[in-house]
């Protein structure tokens, strides 16, 4: 049974141990350590190296070990060879740590291999382990590869060289695309939470506190406390907080409050309705109330905190058995802590989500985000017959600007910029980075002649900024090109290289303006 002290210890494949490593090293993880397994890809021999992994990779420190793998065989662990402190982190493909599962599987349907930089690094020492000379290695390429494709994670400044190489070497053409550690940063901290998480519940079951409550009881709260992982938002777990205090002590009311850096930015009742902000930003303010325990009080409350920071506050009002109010406080103050690390690992995975859709300077969707967003509007409106458009925005003569003001006045005004265009949207339009200096806003249900009169606001917006700031004098202009899907119009890449041609005429043309495809 884990410990509260315990450390987790992540074995991966050595193709991710660098990737792994700048993780849970740039991030709050203490009690986590990683190590790497060395195996080749998709080899049958796997179960006995494993095994011998498993044998090397000790617990005898009270250390769980935890096996992140894509290739393991199926039946692997249902030989009950795995001892209780080794687990396994199954993927279905090793890949889906770095990207997204849908670009993964687009990739392989294309006929792309793919690669990391971790195996790059060592393709030559691979391809001759697998017995391959150049002329083997073509012709097994040749088969199995129509391109070769990169996931660049970054944490190797070789491998774009090391591609370029391999991909010469056995004569297949070559793309990187740059992922980032953002998308294994979130698998990898979900990961590491839920260990935590249960390692608190365990902690929990085995500590004083709920021996002495009937055992249905205990079964039951411990099925509720397990559910407090694997929650992606703070209202998720929020709502399972609430049920959890509701089965615990049955009050006629409870308000849940979230806090951040000393403010209440949300809260939420059962029943309905929900005190005022204000009303629970008192609570904070006037501490006074909140740790008054005295006498003739229904309820209590209850402070929510994950490494002395204050998370969350629930009021208990109103306990069905108010005689047993100090007893039912003791026990929910044992619980509170892991109510405290389920709503900070919620927080966190939000975060996470969040950042690995955003463009860090300007706060729209980044490139890849954009695409996906973009992707399912193309689906539906393709086959439903609904409108859709299709902006394409550059900024005119931004070189000059950055070679004027220099790079952080550039900044500034893609961020305005961006500012700009996102005020001119609906919710439901979807808006992102495309490169540098150009932005694409997809306009869901929208025509040709809406879709000019959005991109003429957007122009006329951009051009009235107010820009100057001391001495200087600046002003920004755009141009935007305008592209209306229709039934020629196959794919999201058409409907894009459309609004790509008219923003071309755009500039063609004299710039600040909007031009429409197929123009005139
Ligand atoms: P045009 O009117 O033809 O679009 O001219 P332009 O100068 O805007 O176009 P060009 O493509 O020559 O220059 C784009 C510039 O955008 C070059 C690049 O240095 C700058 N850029 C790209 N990303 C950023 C960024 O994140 N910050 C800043 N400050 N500049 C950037
Ligand atoms: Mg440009
Ligand atoms: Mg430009």
């Amino acid at each position: 049974m884990p410990t509260e002290t315990q450390k987790l210890r992540i074995l991966v494949c050595g193709h991710f141990l660098r990737e792994t490593r700048a993780i849970v090293t740039s991030g709050d993880f203490p009690d986590v350590e990683v190590r790497s397994y060395a195996l080749d890809c998709g080899h049958p021999q796997l179960s006995e190296s494993v095994s011998a992994r498993i044998a090397k990779a000790g617990g005898s420190s009270g250390e769980v070990v935890l096996m992140v793998a894509g290739c393991l065989p199926g039946t692997f662990d249902t030989q009950g060879r795995i001892p209780a402190f080794f687990r396994i982190h199954r993927v279905e493909q090793c890949f889906t740590l770095l990207a997204d599962s849908c670009l993964i599987d687009e990739l392989m349907l294309e006929g792309a291999y793919i690669l990391t930089p971790g195996w790059l690094s060592g393709w030559r020492s691979r391809l001759s382990r697998w017995g391959f000379d150049q002329a083997t290695a073509r012709t097994f390429f040749a088969e199995s590869a129509k391109r070769l494709v990169l996931l660049d994670t970054g944490v190797d400044n070789r491998s774009a060289d090391a591609l370029e190489e391999f991909s010469e070497y056995i004569e297949r053409p070559h793309q990187t695309i740059t992922v980032g550690l953002d998308h294994y940063r979130m698998v990898l901290t979900r990961i590491i939470q839920d260990w935590r998480l249960e390692k608190m519940s365990h902690a929990l079951e085995a500590s004083a506190v709920l021996t002495s409550r009937k055992q249905a009881d205990e079964a039951m709260f411990l099925d509720v406390l397990t559910g407090l992982t694997h929650l992606s938002t703070e209202s998720e777990a929020a709502d399972r907080i609430l049920g959890l205090f509701d089965m615990l002590f049955a009050p006629r009311r409870m308000v849940y409050a979230s806090v951040q850096d000393g403010h209440v930015t949300d809260c939420r009742a059962q029943p309905l309705p929900a005190p005022e902000i204000l009303e629970c930003q008192d609570w904070i303010d006037s501490p006074k109330e909140l740790d008054q325990d005295s006498g003739g009080r229904q309820g209590f409350f209850l402070r929510f905190t994950f490494h002395d920071e204050l998370l969350g506050l629930l009021k208990v009002d109103e306990l069905a058995f108010p005689e047993r109010r100090i007893e039912y406080y003791n026990l929910a103050a044992s619980i509170a802590q892991v109510c405290g690390l389920a709503i900070s690992n919620a927080r966190m995975y939000q975060n996470l989500q969040h950042q690995a859709i955003t463009d860090s300077l300007t706060g729209l969707f980044n490139r890849g985000y954009l695409f996906e967003r973009a992707a399912q509007e193309f689906e539906r409106a393709n086959r439903y017959d609904h409108f859709l458009a299709a902006l394409m925005i550059d900024i005119d003569f931004f070189k000059n600007i950055n070679d004027t003001y220099g790079h952080h006045v550039g900044d500034e005004v893609l961020i305005e910029v961006a500012h700009c265009i996102r005020d001119e949207l609906r919710a439901i339009d979807i808006c992102g980075r495309y490169g540098g200096e150009e932005f694409v806003v997809i306009l869901p249900e929208t025509g040709s002649e809406m879709t000019l009169q959005v991109a003429e606001r957007i122009r006329l917006k951009i051009e009235g900024l107010d820009l100057a700031s001391g001495n200087r004098q600046l002003k920004v202009t755009v141009s935007i090109g305008v592209a209306v899907m229709d039934g020629d119009c196959h794919s999201l890449e058409a409907l894009l290289q459309r609004s790509d041609r008219a923003l071309y005429a755009a500039k063609e043309s004299g710039r600040n303006r909007v031009s429409a495809w197929p123009g005139n």
